[in-house]
């Protein structure tokens, strides 16, 4: 009876858009305390546009624009994605990138029209000496209080331009939040952005700012998820990056975004075939319901 009622179970999960890799994961399912919640793409579209384009004196945007464009058009970042498309549309065709170098959980660098490029967070920028000016640090400040996401870029040796991008919470965000804590689990928002706009997207769905987890470089989201594991917690974690796959294989139990990458789909215990967040709640009720009817 009980592989039958498992089997039955993950139909029904087919049904409400939730693809389980086995019958076991029901298991596992119904024990989870703790669902840590990877922000971009997740709890958020992942779908970013430009808003804002910030300049030190001297620099034009379409110049900001044609060299932070050109760089970010080699990356596969959805902050790269809406930088390069907003500065297609704007400068037109971009020059192309020497020596680019993508580094994880910081930005981008390379060589644009004999200029040095790099692109990213302020430290990235630091670490070549390069630091924004009160004109540009302002701005970022700004735009993170917003819960926008401020990359900086600099050439020629300094810090010249703020580029402002906007994603936005998906609409289904906050009631799964809501019917995840019915549910009796603890949510953690875990993001490799910094922790002022982490904080802006945390009071949007209801976390608390203790449960969020920010600025955390993509090869230790899974440290993250062990250290809340080694504090005794089952835990569920839904993402859908490149970045997120360790930390879904680590999890009690991975919940991948249909809409995320192939990497996270094969890392992950069950599929949200939707991206919808509401979905990993109702996997939560499915296994606990078909448990209960094999007791
Ligand atoms: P998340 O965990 O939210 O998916 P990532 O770990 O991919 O974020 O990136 C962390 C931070 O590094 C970003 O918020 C951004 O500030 C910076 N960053 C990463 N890649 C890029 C890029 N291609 N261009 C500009 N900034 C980037
Ligand atoms: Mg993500």
């Amino acid at each position: 009876a009980t592989p039958t009622a498992l089997m039955v179970g993950t139909g029904r999960g087919a049904q409400l858009g939730i693809l389980i890799k086995g019958p076991e994961v029901l298991e596992t399912t119904r024990t989870v305390d703790t669902i840590v919640l990877d922000k971009t793409g997740t709890v958020t579209t992942g779908r970013m546009a430009l808003t804002a384009v910030h300049t030190v004196d001297g620099v034009s945007e379409a110049e900001a624009l044609r060299l932070a464009g050109a760089l970010e058009h080699a990356s596969e970042h959805p902050i790269a994605a809406a930088i390069a498309a907003a500065a297609a549309e704007r400068v037109g065709e971009l020059p192309g990138v020497e020596g680019f170098e993508n580094i994880p959980g910081h930005g981008v660098q390379g060589v644009v029209d004999g200029h040095a490029v790099v692109a990213g967070r302020e430290a990235l920028l630091a670490d070549w000496a390069q630091h924004l000016p009160p004109v540009l640090a302002e701005a970022k400040a700004a735009a993170e209080a917003a819960g926008r996401t401020a990359v900086a870029v600099g050439w020629d040796g300094a810090a010249r331009a703020v580029l402002v991008v906007a994603d936005t919470v998906k609409p289904t965000s906050a009631e799964a939040i809501r019917e995840l804590r019915a549910l009796g689990l603890r949510p953690v928002l875990l993001t490799g952005d910094n922790r002022t706009v982490a904080e802006a997207v945390a009071a949007e769905v209801g976390i608390e700012p203790a449960d969020v987890i920010a600025e955390v470089l993509p090869e230790d989201k899974v440290e993250t998820v062990r250290r809340l594991q080694a504090e005794g917690r089952s835990v569920a974690m839904v993402g859908d990056g490149v970045n997120d796959a360790a930390a879904l294989a680590q999890a009690d139990l991975g919940l991948a975004m249909g809409t995320g990458t192939d990497a996270a789909i094969e890392a992950g215990d069950l599929t949200l075939v939707r991206g919808d967040l509401r979905s990993a709640a109702d996997a939560i009720r499915l296994s606990r319901r078909t448990l209960a009817t094999i007791k």
